[in-house]
């Protein structure tokens, strides 16, 4: 393949790149079927012995938990007798919450989370138990991986936002006023400030794994609580610990260079034409009208998320986390802002508390801990 694409003496960068990403994910597809292989005769020889059949029970244990299909079996033990078995597809219905309440008759919600509104009035349209509904509000609701608002609204606490269609659902601890009231509400700036910082991180953090790792990166999942964000994405081997430390870099470069960050509503089509499918990174449900968010020249993406106005308000981007989720898919973890200023403060902290164990400092404290481990190992044998 490499040959061909040298002898066409085609040397755009992006072929060229593309053939060496090809061979790489083939290598290791044929890697990855190796291990398969090994694991399955390893399996097989225990649970078989002296049989030569396999039970409906064993079939589907070999199926659904390990991946070993009819035909591996055949191939490695061509007289071995294999059942049938139904494959049943996992399905994963996601529980939703659902409350008990009738929107026929409520319109739609007018929002104003996407104008850095955080004080308003707004009418009672309906409450139901604990659920409030405004004809406006500047909450917003959990969507898109984003966790939702927290406040006011009057005295009643906002514990909860969730969005049903278009209506946007308020769950509070207590009713302190009556339908068609006019209420005061205020939205915790704050929380808000470190979810859209979050937010704006996972975009970043995308830009820089595809950067880093290649331009195959998917986003397969993302979510970005006050606590820290997450980005799944999709990559056909693991990610080495060289090329966690360079997205780092990246996504702190991209940071640093303060980009302008673009927010906007376009036809559908429009956006299609000019930016191509990959906006649709984050599962945006497209309809005709879509928002886009724009990094400039680092990322475009469908996203019905709050963020930044520019890269530089995100300050540092601190990853804490990557493992493997599923089959080509890896899950990175990471902190942003007074976030990632507090994980390495606790992670100082730790490193002076070993310090003073030790007896140590600065410059000695590895000999010193290698020290230690010698003699505990000496001492058990
Ligand atoms: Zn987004």
């Amino acid at each position: 393949m490499e040959i061909t694409a040298n002898q066409l003496k085609i040397f755009d960068e992006e072929l060229i790149e593309s053939v060496n990403l090809v061979i790489d994910v083939l290598e290791n597809e044929k890697k990855k079927y190796q291990e398969h292989k090994k694991k399955a005769i390893s399996l097989l020889s225990r649970i078989l012995k002296d049989k030569n059949e396999l039970s409906e029970e064993e079939m589907r244990m070999l199926y659904e938990s390990h991946g070993i299909t009819k035909d591996i079996i055949v191939s490695l033990y061509p007289h071995i007798k294999v059942p049938e078995i139904e494959i049943k597809k996992e399905e994963r219905k996601k529980v939703e919450k659902k409350i008990n309440i009738s929107l026929e008759n409520v319109k739609e919600t007018e929002t104003l989370f996407y104008n850095n509104i955080f004080d308003f009035k707004a009418k009672v349209e309906k409450i139901v138990d604990n659920y409030v509904i405004l004809d406006k509000t500047a909450f917003f609701p959990r969507m898109g991986g984003q966790d939702h608002d927290v406040g006011y609204i009057s005295e009643s606490k906002v514990l909860e936002v969730i969005k049903i269609g278009n209506v946007i659902v308020h769950k509070v601890d207590k009713i302190t006023f009556k339908e068609g009231e006019i209420v005061e509400c205020k939205v915790d700036k704050n929380r808000r400030e470190i979810l859209s910082k979050h937010h704006t991180a996972a975009h970043i953090m995308l830009a820089a794994c595809r950067k880093v790792l290649g331009k195959h990166v998917w986003q397969a999942g993302a979510e970005k609580t006050i606590e820290k964000a997450r980005l799944d994405i999709t990559h056909y081997k693991d990610i080495s610990e060289q090329e966690i430390e360079k997205i780092e870099e990246e996504a702190n470069k991209i940071v640093n260079q303060n980009i302008k960050i673009n927010k906007f509503f376009i036809e559908r089509n429009e956006a299609e034409k000019k930016y191509g499918f990959k906006i649709y990174q984050g599962g945006y449900v497209p309809s005709k009208i879509i928002r886009i968010v724009e990094i400039e020249n680092v990322d475009v993406e469908a996203c019905s998320g709050t963020h930044v106005n520019s890269t530089k308000e995100v300050e540092y981007i601190k990853i804490i986390n990557v493992k493997k989720i599923a089959d080509n898919v890896y899950r990175l973890e990471f902190v942003a802002s007074e976030n990632a200023i507090k994980f390495l403060k606790e992670k100082e902290k730790i490193y002076e508390e070993i310090k003073k164990l030790l007896n140590a400092n600065d410059e000695n404290i590895i000999e010193k801990a290698k020290e230690l481990f010698e003699k505990w190992k000496k001492l058990k044998k």
